[in-house]
């Protein structure tokens, strides 16, 4: 019976590690507020998760927290261990994953043991859950699982194209210095900001290009939300935050979420995990054989390719670098290998391994720098540890996170997308042994302090007292 009386909250990330990640440590905190929850996957993910995680994780840590799963439209894949393509995703999950959703909401309103569907938590990119919602009364919240900047930034697509920046005119844009035109004019909060940090689906001359037109569609339909919440803090994205509150309704910023839930998640909910790839935990002890600041993070996230070249480019980087590195190499992050001349020159001074527990590394007191393609996640995570930066931003609304990272937050220094051995080298080293990368690192640690923020957490209350139970 006691059930019964619980608010459920459906969440619903995109089918993607970077968006399962941040969504699971919500309905995490959610769940120890007492939420009753449904965390709902991809069919494909669910698979996935069960193969890195165990079925045993999932299914037992609490009654109260339950999973299930809708077709993402996709062909069937049967390999578990690549990410999938994400225009695909985007396309096939808005035009297909309505009617199954509804399904499962009517599945779980006739449930006797569940208590009714009371909200809805969704991806900012999986907007079509608010007519879900709508038919079913429930308020529903979007959760953008990237920086304010990167929402911001793609709201302001569809100012770009009314004021003709994009398309590109000539696919020579892409190299004749066209993408440096600042676009500040567009969006006042960004000042000096540059079509190049721009998210990357822009550099298109095509006027219909899917993915530009996928987001002017879901940041229009955010409106409808009850609100939109960003895995972010005040003091970092004051003035976007800002700007985006004058656009929609209720905006709310209630991260670094990871570090929250750390204090709020009961004992075997933790033990819940979200990766997609198994993880490699022998790096830990490896990292506890290290000195203080000595080792450089190397890891591009779940979806960054690169051709083997670029690889050979990095691998010589570090070597030539003489600094100890951890280096995470997904299976599908590049079809080739890194050369076996640099596996006996660096020997004892770098490890590989093909996951990692990433929060867990970033907190290791060994830990001194981070290489990064400035993945949202990736990027709170790093300021949260007080990490400083190299970034290599790979596509999306990478690039505008490394913008801020250099530019305004100045924690980090950026790679030429043409990675060349010599720079990875020099940034290496300017990171982990200069003077310009103490300064860099002391500014993390000031942003990390600034990271213990109260106000995410009058957030996290605001968005459950005045939103998610207003109809429970
Ligand atoms: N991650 C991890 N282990 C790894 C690589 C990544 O746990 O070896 C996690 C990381 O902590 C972050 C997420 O995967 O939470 C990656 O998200 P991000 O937004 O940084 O990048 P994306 O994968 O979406 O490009």
């Amino acid at each position: 019976m006691y059930m019964l009386k619980k608010p459920h909250a459906v969440c619903v990330p995109f089918p993607a590690q970077g968006h399962i990640n941040p969504m699971l440590t919500l309905a995490k905190i959610l769940h120890s507020k007492g939420f009753h929850i449904t965390f709902v996957n991809t069919e494909f993910n669910h698979r996935r998760l069960v193969k890195s995680q165990g079925s045993y994780i999932l299914e037992s840590c609490s009654p109260s927290f339950q999973f299930e799963t809708i077709p993402d439209g996709l062909p069937p894949a049967e390999n578990l261990d690549v990410t999938q393509d994400i225009p695909l995703l985007c396309k096939f999950t808005s035009e297909t994953c309505l009617g199954p959703f509804k399904k499962l909401l009517s599945k779980l309103n006739g449930e006797t043991m569940t208590p009714p569907v009371s909200c809805i938590v969704s991806d900012g990119v999986m907007s079509f859950t608010l007519d879900a919602a709508d038919e079913l009364g429930v308020p529903e919240v979007l959760f953008w699982t990237t920086s304010a900047g990167g929402l911001l930034a793609y709201a302001h697509y569809s100012t770009l194209r009314q004021n003709g920046f994009i398309p590109l005119k000539d696919s020579d844009d892409l190299n004749n210095g066209y993408l440096d035109t600042i676009v500040d004019c567009c969006i006042p909060s960004m000042k000096g900001i540059r079509l190049k940090d721009m998210p990357t689906f822009i550099r298109s001359t095509d006027p219909d290009e899917p993915m530009v037109n996928f987001c002017i569609r879901e940041t229009a339909r955010a409106n409808r939300a009850s609100a939109i919440i960003l895995n972010t803090f005040e003091d970092l994205e004051h003035d976007v935050l800002n700007e985006l509150s004058s656009i929609y309704p209720c905006v709310l910023s209630i991260g670094p979420l990871h570090a929250i839930a750390n204090n709020m998640v009961q004992k075997d909910l933790k033990l819940m995990g979200s990766s997609l790839w198994k993880v490699d935990t022998e790096c830990l002890a490896w990292l506890d054989s290290k000195e203080a600041d000595s080792v450089v993070y190397v890891n591009f996230g779940s979806i960054t390719v690169m051709t083997p070249q670029q690889l050979v480019e990095f691998s010589w980087g570090l070597a030539n670098s003489n600094q100890a590195f951890l280096w995470v190499i997904r299976p599908d992050l590049v079809t080739g290998v890194v050369p076996q001349e640099f596996l006996e020159a660096t020997g004892q001074r770098g490890m590989l391994t093909s996951w990692c527990p990433q929060e867990k590394v970033l907190n290791h007191p060994s830990i001194g720098g981070f290489l990064t393609h400035s993945g949202w996640n990736s990027t709170i995570e790093s300021i949260s540890s007080g990490i400083p930066m190299i970034c290599w931003p790979f596509f999306a609304e990478q690039q505008t996170n490394c913008w801020y990272s250099c530019n305004k937050w100045r924690i980090g220094m950026e790679i030429d997308t043409d990675v060349d051995r010599n720079q990875v080298e020099t940034l290496v080293r300017t990171l982990m042994v200069e003077e310009k990368g103490k300064d860099m690192r002391e500014m993390a640690m000031v942003w990390k302090k600034k990271a213990e923020t109260p106000s995410s957490l009058l957030n996290i209350d605001k968005l459950i007292n005045q939103i998610l139970l207003l109809r429970s």
